[in-house]
């Protein structure tokens, strides 16, 4: 039986990996779909399967979001398809090797995708939303984004601004029905891993998540309303002090005296 749409839910980074799997799980739960990637022969191939097998319209863009006049045309989509009610925000790229391995070229495309995109898009996003008084977002983050030890320094920054771009929008819009959540995969079993250098079969299995699984826990944390959700932590107290520390510190952080223990060396 063909589902009441839920409206329509643009997808980045859709061709493969987890962005293939929320479309596939969102074309399940009755969302037209707009699919965004570079690789127009795979969203073809995705779109044509999902329409097939649920009904849904499934429309593809294949652009480059690195590209400022490609990632335009997706801006405007979203600034102009009032039937868009869910982005979400999963294009991106990584690396694993250190800094001083890195080529500054390649770390710039990173951060072109990984957050200027995505802010971009998001501000395309938001005002419509506001508007209608109704829409959600998902940004992909990474576990890096609060580790940014594990993996090359600026994929971790990368994904630190995802969750503090995040954290800032849950704050900003919290009286305007628009949910916000950042969900922070741990290694996801997905082309991401030959792509940053390092072959999946060269990480540890016990720490890699078959991106399936990934993907239906992250659903499931949007489901129970989670601003965040870090689909591999087995419990949510440890995130939920984590946080209370960082929300405990808030009113220490700006004050008219540097701390006690910087005066005297100031004098
Ligand atoms: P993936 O299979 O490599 O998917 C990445 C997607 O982004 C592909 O659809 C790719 O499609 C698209 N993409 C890459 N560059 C693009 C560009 N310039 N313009 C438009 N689309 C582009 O990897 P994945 O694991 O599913 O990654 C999805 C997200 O999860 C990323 O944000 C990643 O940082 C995050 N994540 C992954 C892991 C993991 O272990 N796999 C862990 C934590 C977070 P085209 O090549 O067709 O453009």
């Amino acid at each position: 039986m063909t589902q009441h749409s839920k409206g329509t839910a643009l997808i980045t980074g859709a061709s493969s990996g987890i962005g293939a799997i929320y479309a596939d799980r969102l074309a399940r739960r009755g969302y037209d779909l707009i699919l965004v990637a570079r690789n127009s022969a795979r969203l073809n191939e995705l779109a044509k399967r999902l329409t097939d097998e649920t009904g849904r319209a499934v429309e593809v863009v294949a652009v480059d979001l690195g590209n400022k006049a490609d990632l335009g045309r997706v801006e405007q989509i979203l600034q102009t398809d009032a039937s868009i009610t869910l982005l979400v925000n999963n294009a991106g790229v990584g690396a694993t090797g250190p800094l001083l391995a890195s080529n500054v070229d390649k770390m710039e495309e990173m951060i072109a995708l990984n957050v200027n995109a995505l802010t971009r898009l998001t501000y395309a996003a938001v005002p419509g939303f506001v508007a209608r008084g109704t829409g959600a977002i998902i940004n992909i983050a990474s576990i890096v984004g609060i580790a940014p030890e594990l993996l090359n320094g600026v994929y971790g920054g990368s994904k630190a601004f995802v969750l503090a771009f995040t954290l800032s929008l849950q704050k900003e819009l919290a009286d305007k029905n628009i949910r916000i959540q950042a969900v922070l995969p741990g290694a996801t079993a997905t082309d991401f891993w030959g792509i940053a250098g390092t072959p999946l079969e060269h990480v540890p299995r016990e720490i890699v998540m078959p991106a399936e699984d990934m993907v239906d826990a992250a659903l499931a944390g949007f489901d129970l309303g989670e601003p965040i959700t870090i689909p591999s932590l087995p419990d949510a107290a440890d995130w939920e002090s984590y946080e209370a520390a960082r929300q405990n510190l808030m009113p220490h952080l700006s004050r008219n005296i540097p701390a006690a223990r910087y005066r005297t060396a100031i004098r």
